[in-house]
């Protein structure tokens, strides 16, 4: 695979020439793209455009046919999925994946980041730390009230929020999100909103999202893909204007 020669190094994450091939469609087509620090950076486009793939091929669940993902100084199409999170890149897919016979308090301490010990056990002691990290965690999710809680119980936006906690407990500088606000109600997104402009001190964010009010809310940039390939970029405000983006996408 090729790497390409770095260019842009100020840059949390760095997409170039990205191209992803399934039987000759090109899903991803020649993308270039680029997360800075503490961004949170959208991603929107009709269906079937390449969003969820962009999203994957970041998180290495879907190998590149060409072009580079760097991360820092790291290139992350030639490393596994555990790696790239090992790296700091943390992917929420779009069915909240959760214990749901554990409580809130237990599903966000399993995802609490855990050490070896010198006999390679997994250590993993409720001790104050893991305590107080649930506990702010909880917090910024708005579920403190609930850590007894089963998981199973939870309404459908607050498994999703459950989900974003364990996420952000291992405290990735990357968290990438896939259509986070689906089937929340009206409030939920409000609050949704304000958890993710809580969240990027120290880490940025990529949304896929179609809710233009929340994307609004939440937006530093936007990229509008289309067929792969980018159809335009830059502020909410911008590409809402932009008579393609209205041509193929928000006109529908
Ligand atoms: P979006 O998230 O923007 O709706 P996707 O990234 O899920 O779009 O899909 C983009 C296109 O790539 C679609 O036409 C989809 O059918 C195709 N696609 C996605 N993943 C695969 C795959 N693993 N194999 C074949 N085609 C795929
Ligand atoms: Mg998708």
């Amino acid at each position: 695979m090729n790497t390409v020669a770095p260019t842009n190094n100020d840059f949390l994450l760095s997409i170039e020439k990205l191209t992803v091939s399934f039987d000759g469609f090109k899903a991803v087509n020649d993308l270039n793209l680029y997360v800075d620090e503490n961004e949170i950076h959208v991603i929107i486009g009709p269906n079937g455009a390449g969003k969820t793939t962009v999203l994957d091929l970041i998180c290495g669940r879907t190998r590149a046919t060409e072009g580079s993902i760097r991360f820092r100084d790291k290139e992350l199409t030639e490393m596994k999925e555990h790696e790239i999170v090992r790296q700091g890149v943390g992917r929420k897919f779009q069915n909240p994946s959760i214990y749901e016979d554990l409580t809130v308090f237990e599903n966000l301490e399993i995802s609490f980041p855990r050490g070896r010990d010198v006999f390679g056990a997994l250590t993993f002691r409720r001790d104050d730390e893991v305590v107080e990290r649930v506990r702010e965690i909880s917090r910024m999710v708005f579920l403190e009230k609930l850590l007894d809680k089963q998981a199973a119980l939870l309404s459908h936006g607050q498994k999703q929020w459950l989900e974003i906690g364990m996420l952000l407990i291992q405290d990735p500088e990357l968290l990438m999100l896939d259509e986070p606000v689906a089937g929340m109600s009206v409030s939920e997104r409000v609050q949704t909103a304000e958890l993710l402009n809580k969240i990027t001190e120290g880490r940025s964010v990529m949304v896929v999202e179609h809710d233009m009010k929340f994307v609004e809310d939440i937006a530093h940039r936007v990229t509008v893909l289309h067929q792969g390939k980018i159809l335009s970029e830059g502020s909410m405000a911008k590409v809402q204007a932009d008579p393609k983006v209205i041509d193929v996408y928000l006109g529908h």
